[in-house]
C-alpha cells in the first residue's frame, strides 16, 4: 500500500500495454483501471495522428481504446488545459482522468483560480516534462542535423539529455540537446524556461528519471502526490492492473539531481532570453507586433485567456475594429488580462502566423511579478 509522499517503480501487468507505453506502461494501466473501476466516466489523453510529429488529444470510454494512446509524443504542438475546460463545461457531473505536462496542469489551475474548471472532477496524471519540441523545428532538426528524413522515423524520444530517433530500418542516432540547443534546434523556447519539471500538483507525478537497476526503461517512476492518487495506485495494484516496487534509494536521488540540473538550466535560459529583451522591451514589443494580421490565434489558443470575444474581438471601448495591424494597444490589453495567469505555455506563440515571439513578451512581463507574488503560478490555492 503506497501513501501521500510515496515514490515507487510502476509497470503495467499486462504485457501488450507494458511493450506499447513509453516506460513500461503504467499511466496507460491506471487510466484503464480509472474507467473500468467507475473512478472516471472519460479519460482525456493524446494519440499519434498523421504522424510522429501530430498529437491528438483524444476523449476515451472504452478501456480498450486507450492503448492507442500508450507512449510519449514529444513533437506535437499541444495543450490540454482549455480542452478540459470545454469538455467539463459541455457535461454536467462528469469526472475526467487527464495526463498532463506541467504546463498542461498549471493552465488548469489557473483556470480553476478563475472558477472556469472544477478541479474536483479530475483525476490528474503528472508526466514530469524536460520540455518538448515543435513539429516544424522537429522535422528541421532531424532533417539538417541526423541527415534522416523526418517521415522515416518511427519513434522519438529525450532519454538521458539526447534526442534519440529511431528510423523505419532499426537504426538509433542520438543528439546531445545542448549541442542541438547551441545550434538553434531543439526544445521550444518556452519549454528551455520552464521551471515546472515535475508535475507534483497533480494527482500522481510519473516519468522515467531515477529508474535505474533491472527497471531501467521498463517501468516508470512514480511520486504519490495526493490521497486520490494514492487510492488509485493502490486499487489498480489490488486489482492486478499494475505492479509496483520500491523506488531504490539511489533512484531517487538522481531524479532529484537531474531535476535540479534542469532547473538550473531553466533559469539560465530565462536570464539569457529575458536580458536580450531589457533594454528596449516597449520598443520590440511595437517592433515585432507591427506584423500582426489581426487573426485571433493567440487568444483562442491561450489557455488562460477566455473573456467574452466579442470584447475582445470588436466592439471594444480600447480598440479600433478593422485596423491591421492593430493598435499596439490590442496586444497590451491582452498582455494586462493575462498578466497574472501566462504560464508561459508557449501556445501564442507557435500558433501565431506572423512568429511573432509573444510568449516571450507575456512571460518575460509574468515573471518579473512572479518572482515576488503569492501563490505562484500553477500552484496553491488547490493544495492536493
Ligand atoms: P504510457 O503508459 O506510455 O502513457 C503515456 C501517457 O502520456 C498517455 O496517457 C499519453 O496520452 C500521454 N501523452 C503522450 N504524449 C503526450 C503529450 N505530448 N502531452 C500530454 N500527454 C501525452 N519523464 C521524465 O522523467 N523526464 C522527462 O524529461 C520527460 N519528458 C517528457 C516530455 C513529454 C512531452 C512527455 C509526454 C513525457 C515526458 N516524460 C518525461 C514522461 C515519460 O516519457 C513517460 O510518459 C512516463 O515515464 C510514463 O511512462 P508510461 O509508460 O507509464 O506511460
Ligand atoms: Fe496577431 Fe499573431 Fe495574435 Fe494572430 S496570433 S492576432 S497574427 S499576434
Ligand atoms: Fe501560453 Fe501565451 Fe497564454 Fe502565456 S500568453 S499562457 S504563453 S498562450
Amino acid at each position: 500500500m503506497v501513501a501521500k509522499g510515496d515514490m515507487v517503480y510502476a509497470w503495467a501487468a499486462d504485457a501488450a500495454v507494458q511493450e506499447k507505453g513509453e516506460c513500461g506502461g503504467a499511466i496507460t494501466a491506471l487510466q484503464q483501471y480509472a474507467l473500468k473501476s467507475g473512478m472516471v466516466d472519460a479519460v482525456l489523453a493524446v494519440k499519434k495522428g498523421q504522424d510522429l510529429y501530430d498529437a491528438v488529444p483524444t476523449l476515451i470510454t472504452d478501456p480498450v481504446d486507450l492503448a492507442e494512446t500508450a507512449g510519449s509524443l514529444h513533437c506535437g504542438t499541444l495543450l490540454l488545459s482549455k480542452v478540459v475546460k470545454k469538455y467539463l463545461e459541455s457535461t454536467e457531473n462528469t469526472r475526467v482522468g487527464v495526463t498532463v505536462k506541467g504546463c498542461d496542469l498549471m493552465g488548469l489551475i489557473e483556470l480553476a483560480k478563475r472558477d472556469a474548471v472544477d478541479m474536483d472532477r479530475l483525476l490528474l496524471i503528472g508526466v514530469n516534462c524536460g520540455g518538448s519540441v515543435s513539429p516544424v523545428s522537429a522535422r528541421k532538426m532531424i532533417a539538417e542535423k541526423f541527415g534522416v528524413n523526418p517521415d522515416d522515423v518511427v519513434k522519438e524520444e529525450i532519454d538521458k539529455g539526447q534526442f534519440i530517433i529511431v528510423t523505419k530500418d532499426g537504426e538509433h542516432k542520438g543528439i546531445s540537446i545542448d549541442e542541438l540547443e547551441e545550434e538553434g534546434y531543439g526544445r521550444r523556447s518556452n519549454c528551455r524556461r520552464c521551471l515546472y519539471k515535475v508535475p507534483r500538483q497533480a494527482d500522481l507525478a510519473a516519468g522515467n528519471w531515477g529508474v535505474i537497476g533491472d527497471k531501467a526503461g521498463k517501468a516508470t517512476f512514480v511520486e504519490v502526490c495526493s490521497e486520490k492518487g494514492a487510492e488509485l495506485l493502490n486499487k489498480a495494484a489490488a486489482a492486478g492492473a499494475l505492479e509496483t516496487s520500491a523506488a531504490i534509494p539511489k533512484g531517487i536521488e538522481i531524479r532529484g539531481k537531474v531535476e535540479n540540473a534542469m532547473l538550473k538550466l531553466g533559469n539560465k535560459w530565462r536570464k539569457n532570453d529575458f536580458n536580450a529583451l531589457s533594454s528596449d522591451l516597449w520598443g520590440t514589443i511595437e517592433r515585432e507586433t507591427a506584423r500582426c494580421i489581426k487573426c485571433y490565434s493567440c487568444i483562442e489558443n491561450c489557455p488562460v485567456c477566455f473573456p467574452a470575444s466579442e470584447d475582445l474581438k470588436g466592439n471594444s471601448r480600447m480598440v479600433t475594429t478593422g485596423e491591421i495591424p492593430p493598435n499596439p494597444m490590442f496586444h497590451l490589453r491582452r498582455f494586462a488580462h493575462i498578466s497574472d495567469s501566462c504560464v508561459n505555455c508557449g501556445q501564442c506563440e507557435e500558433l501565431c502566423p506572423m512568429d511573432i515571439p509573444l510568449a516571450l513578451f507575456s512571460h518575460a512581463i509574468r515573471s518579473e511579478g512572479d518572482a515576488a507574488f503569492q501563490p505562484k503560478l500553477g500552484r496553491a490555492p488547490y493544495k492536493n
